[in-house]
């Protein structure tokens, strides 16, 4: 690689990326080891894309016994960490928040269709035929020994011709038998560069459907590339772009009968791609691909989504929540529209996960998004001026402490509880009614649970000083302020 060009590298990654760069080529260069840039970092930066990662290769000549662990281990720079990164022996190196991966060039061979390959050493050429498509399967050496009797770019199977064209080939019609994930990888790169599937491995794909090579895939590593699907949404991409070519190709109905892309979802995704590309809620944690599973799933029939969640290995407790959205969904719309006050829409998004945030701004109306939007960034933080710690000391216990947080929070976000006094006050009012109404319990025992909520929301206490008696759900005594 030409001097300008590295530069030109080095200028496209982050500072901290850039140092551990040269860290590691002055290593390889006192040690006269040949180290590539290859993949998606060479196909990004031959299209003059913004680098995101530097994937290296150490590529052991005439008879050397170096590894991309050994040769990491060697950079001489204070608090550099080498860490082991998967089974195959590559290692990540890092310093503060930078990274780069290494990795030595290896031969895959698959023994089993949708199993993981088999990994050996092997050259650079196995290296690159290795890789999914032929734009990724590029090479620009970095080091002397990389450059001794190599071009400027290595390119066994014409991947700058392809990204010329804006084409992703697959390098032998076996590839998606082989890996069925690669359909998944294709589908998000085509989103991303604007790439087209070439007709020969369009044709290949529709063979590995038929054969039913979908099957042999775990159902982890399909989310791993879903998941990847939803985090390019970080790039400002669509991620139904990606699902509806996935649709267009047959693969949702074999990586699952009867899975589809439901029209109804597209908008929807539309949105929450745009909201992971620019969060509208401050701090916000949670998945983005389980907000996106959330509404792609949402309007599939309920039996494709149990059984899609299953073949996706997605057990437990987010299997269980993919599965309530829909409901969980329709309920808490239909309360925020109804909500009156700050304090109503809390009491209807309390428990909801940034995910579900996420899934419900992008498929609630206007008015509703406004609501979730101003709760996610303001209200939900806002603390009541008294804990239960403070209720107890105050001489609540048992059922009528949390009764009472419920309502003086209520009050609070409302602006008719203003001060730790007045919450005081609204606590006691609501301890007696608990009280009250356990009471009236236990002397009729037998009255129905329904009856005892209805009179449970009826005023009983005389008018308060300070605040008129407990609302209905979902009425305030203020205006809402919008
Ligand atoms: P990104 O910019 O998202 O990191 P990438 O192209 O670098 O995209 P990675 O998922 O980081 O993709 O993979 C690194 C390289 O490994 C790719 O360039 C590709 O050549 C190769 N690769 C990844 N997955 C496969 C696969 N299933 N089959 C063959 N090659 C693969």
């Amino acid at each position: 690689m030409t001097r300008t060009a590295l530069d030109a590298v080095r200028r496209g990654v982050p500072p901290g990326v850039a140092e551990l760069l040269d860290a590691l080529l002055a290593e390889a260069e006192r040690r006269d080891v040949a180290v590539h840039l290859v993949g998606g970092p060479v196909r990004d930066f031959l299209l003059g894309r913004a680098l995101r990662d530097l994937d290296l290769i150490v590529e052991p000549r005439d008879g050397q016994s170096v590894d991309a662990d050994g040769l990491a281990r060697g950079v001489a720079l204070a608090d550099a960490e080498v860490v082991s990164h998967d089974r195959f022996g590559t290692v990540r190196i890092a310093r503060g928040g930078a990274a780069i991966d290494v990795a030595t060039v290896r031969r895959e061979r698959y023994v089993q269709p949708g199993a993981l390959p088999t990994v050996e050493p092997g050259s650079l050429d196995d290296d690159l035929r290795r890789r999914d498509f032929t734009v990724n399967a590029l090479a620009i050496p970095l080091t002397t020994a990389a450059r001794r009797g190599r071009p400027a770019v290595i390119d066994p199977e014409d991947g700058r011709g392809d990204l010329a064209a804006g084409v992703l080939r697959v390098f032998h019609p076996q590839s998606f038998h082989d890996d069925p994930t690669r359909a998944l990888r294709a589908a998000r790169l085509a989103v991303r560069l604007g790439f087209r599937l070439s007709r020969g491995s369009r044709s290949a794909l529709r063979d590995a459907v038929a054969a039913g090579a979908f099957g042999g895939v775990s159902g982890e590593r399909y989310r791993r590339e879903i998941e990847k699907l939803f985090s390019d949404a970080r790039l400002g991409l669509d991620p139904a772009a990606a699902l509806r070519l996935l649709a267009e190709w047959h693969v949702l109905g074999a990586l699952e009968p009867g899975l589809s892309l439901p029209p109804k979802a597209r908008p929807a995704l539309r949105r929450l791609g745009r909201a992971i590309a620019a969060p509208p809620i401050e701090d916000l944690r949670g998945e983005p691909w389980m907000a996106g599973l959330a509404l792609w799933l949402a309007d599939v029939d309920a039996t494709s989504r149990r059984r899609t969640l299953r073949r996706l290995a997605l057990r437990g407790d987010p299997a269980q929540r993919l599965t309530d959205f829909p409901k969980r969904r329709d309920r808490m719309l239909r309360q925020l529209a109804r909500a009156r006050g700050r304090g109503a829409v809390d009491a209807v998004l309390a428990d909801a996960s940034d995910e579900e945030l996420l899934a419900l701004l992008a498929c609630a109306e206007p008015a509703s998004r406004r609501r979730i939007l101003r709760w996610a960034n303001e209200d939900r933080r806002r603390r009541p001026p008294v804990t239960g710690n403070d209720l107890v000391a105050a001489g609540l216990s048992g059922p009528a402490v949390g009764a009472a947080l419920s309502r003086i929070r209520l009050g609070w976000l409302d602006g008719t509880v203003r001060t730790r006094d007045e919450a005081i006050v609204l606590a006691r009012e609501v301890a007696m009614r608990v009280a009250r109404r356990s009471r009236s319990a236990a002397r009729k025992p037998k009255q129905k649970r329904a009856t005892r909520r209805a009179s449970a929301a009826l005023p009983e206490t005389p008018a308060s000083p300070i605040l008129p008696p407990t609302p209905p759900p979902n009425r305030t005594l203020l205006p809402e302020r919008q």
